[in-house]
């Protein structure tokens, strides 16, 4: 119940001050949060990468309905994909994109040519884009827009939600040669018709994934904090003959940091996804709504007004 009701609150304006505004929120968000620039992101990324660690950039914005915002949101990845460049950071960093935050609410074509230019930035710089997944409704226009980058950019990737009960279907689509897809359970909420609501039945459908992209010719990009998962991923890329470098692991910044290091301390490649920016409010709800004991530390922060 929870769960809904905090994503039900990314959206809620009310919800949005109180949360922005409680004295301590700050802090508890800079534990998921990188910073708010686009220094502080480059800055975080030579530090992972330092450790041996991969990232993915998530410049924080999302459900823009403005053109400008769009256009705004497209530079701002140009320039940070530049200032990797320089920074010789282009090898160990992709950026991870929203195609919200690039106009997909207000039209799929103009949304199209916005991620085109990031793509394209990406490639200038030496690196890739992966499209992340958002509401249910939105799956079938992304899989359209991959496509499409794919016949310019085939490195493309794109995140599937093993929730999704076609997910096990995608998988078969893209588990193809050249290409990347990154498995995770699904942060959204979903009506059952369309998505598994129950944890056995959606950890069910990411093993089924997992089987179909790990026997596959594509790259599985393994993005999920659970240790069963985790397992059954390496057991699997044993079972299909996967070299270290044929998949990765991926995990969010801040969250079981420990396990991100051991398992690249094995050898395996392993992907940070860390968010930057200023519009911190719905990643963050999302990750509250992940872990109930994180509600805990709003609650006492805010009691502490
Ligand atoms: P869970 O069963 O939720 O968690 C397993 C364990 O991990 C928990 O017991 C806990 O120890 C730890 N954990 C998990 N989440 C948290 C948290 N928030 N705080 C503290 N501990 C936690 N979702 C999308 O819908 N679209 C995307 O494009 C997308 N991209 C992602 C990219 C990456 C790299 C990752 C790691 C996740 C992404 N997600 C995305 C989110 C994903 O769908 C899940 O919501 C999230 O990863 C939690 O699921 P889990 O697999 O870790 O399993």
């Amino acid at each position: 119940m929870f769960r809904h009701t905090l994503l039900a609150a990314t959206r809620n304006r009310a919800a949005r001050r109180i949360v922005e505004t409680a004295p301590g929120t700050r802090r508890i968000v800079r534990r998921f949060v990188a910073g708010e620039t686009t220094d502080d992101a480059v800055d975080v990324t030579a530090e992972l990468a330092g450790e041996g660690l991969l990232v993915s950039l998530d410049a924080l914005g999302e459900d823009t309905l403005d053109t400008a915002q769009a256009e705004a949101n497209v530079q701002d990845l140009a320039d940070l994909l530049g200032r990797l460049a320089e920074a010789g950071l282009a090898g160990k960093a992709e950026v991870s994109l929203k195609l919200s935050a690039v106009g997909q609410a207000l039209d799929e074509p103009f949304a199209l040519e916005n991620a085109r230019k990031v793509c394209a930035a990406a490639h200038d710089a030496g690196t890739t884009v992966t499209l992340d997944m958002e509401e249910h409704d939105t799956v079938e226009s992304t899989l359209r827009v991959l496509t499409e980058l794919r016949r310019e950019f085939p490195e493309t990737g794109v995140a599937i939600q093993s929730y999704l009960r076609r997910s096990e279907e995608y998988c078969a689509e893209l588990a193809h040669e050249g290409s990347r897809v990154r498995l995770c359970k699904g942060a959204y909420s979903a009506p059952e018709s369309i998505a598994f609501t129950d944890r056995v039945e959606i950890d069910k459908s990411f093993v089924r994934c997992l089987r179909v992209l790990m026997a596959g010719q594509g790259y599985p990009m393994l993005a999920t904090h659970d240790p069963r998962l985790i397992e059954i991923g390496g057991a699997l890329a044993t079972l299909h003959d996967r070299a270290p470098s044929d998949f990765e692991y991926q995990m969010l910044y801040g969250i079981r940091p420990q396990e991100q290091r051991r398992l690249a301390g094995e050898g395996a490649r392993v992907r940070i996804y860390v968010a930057f920016g200023r519009e911190w409010y719905a990643y963050f709800m999302r990750r509250l709504a992940e872990k109930p004991a994180n509600l805990g530390f709003l609650f006492r922060s805010m009691a502490s007004r």
